[in-house]
């Protein structure tokens, strides 16, 4: 039976009762999709025990009302997680991660300043410090991240590198709908009409022969692009549609064989 623990502590008794079997995470902020879902299936393919965060962190958000209005849907959350064989859920209240407040933060010189670090003020530092935090608190043996957010898992694996965390942080593919858009929790909050729009994103970066005829696609399409980038042998879009942000990357050289889902 799929057990939630909700405070450190309670989690920390379930840990001593695991003992040395093989533990899988996979960091969460919830409202839960078919890219978490094929995270937790290969968790789930490739550890003894399977462990859900669901959190959505306060920290790593710059914009108030997007904290606000992040999609919060915890029980057909549980009810997915159960499903799919999670073993133990970490539903934390923001005060059980930051007892103390915001006091300590990890902060780091390299990697953060382009892209969503430019973008986003403050994001990395957040990420970096509840992933940390949860990697501590959860000592698993592998951490579960997706390529949908790759300066996200790239930034995590220097971090977990760095400061020599235990844990082995793996990537996974990036789950996407039929019309090529990249599930996220976000995708819940645009209209019909948006979500079939919001195909432009990854038609714009896999198409166009340079970053700057993706960006033209994008705003010739009515988006209002934050950045289209090009690193680590990737193209990177950030734009806004119907006011909600959304992220996407690919590789350039035609590799990719992401997973398909409706
Ligand atoms: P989030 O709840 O948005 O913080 O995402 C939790 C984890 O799921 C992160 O490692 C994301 O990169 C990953 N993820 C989100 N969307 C997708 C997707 N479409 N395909 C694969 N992984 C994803």
């Amino acid at each position: 039976m799929m057990h939630v623990s909700t405070t450190v502590s309670e989690w920390l008794e379930r840990r001593a009762a695991l003992g040395g079997r093989l533990i899988g995470v996979v960091p969460t902020m919830g409202a839960l999709h078919h890219g978490h879902a094929s995270l937790v299936e290969r968790c789930r393919r490739e550890n003894d025990v399977v462990v859900v965060t669901l959190f959505v962190n306060p920290t790593q958000f710059n914009d108030p009302a997007d904290l606000k209005r992040y999609p919060r849907t915890m029980d057909a959350d549980l009810d997915l997680l159960d499903l799919l064989g999670t073993d133990e859920v970490f539903a934390p209240e923001a005060t059980a991660l930051y007892p103390n407040g915001y006091v300590f933060k990890v902060v780091a010189e390299s990697l953060t300043r382009e892209m969503e670090g430019r973008h986003r003020p403050g994001f990395f530092d957040g990420v970096m410090t509840v992933v940390l935090k949860l990697l501590n608190v959860i000592r698993a043996d592998r951490a579960y991240f997706g390529e949908k957010d790759f300066q996200q898992w790239k930034v995590l694996h220097a971090m977990a590198a760095d400061l020599f965390v235990p844990t082995e942080i793996i990537r996974c593919p990036t789950v996407r709908a039929a019309n090529g858009l990249a599930a996220s929790s976000r995708n819940a909050l645009l209209s019909a009409e948006g979500w079939e729009r919001a195909a432009v994103i990854y038609r714009s970066l896999t198409t166009a022969s340079s970053a700057d005829e993706a960006r033209a696609v994008l705003e010739d399409a009515g988006l209002r692009v934050d950045y289209v980038e090009e690193h680590w042998g990737r193209r990177f879009a950030a734009a806004y549609l119907e006011g909600i942000r959304l992220i996407d990357n690919v590789p350039l050289e035609n590799s990719e064989c992401s997973s398909v889902s409706t």
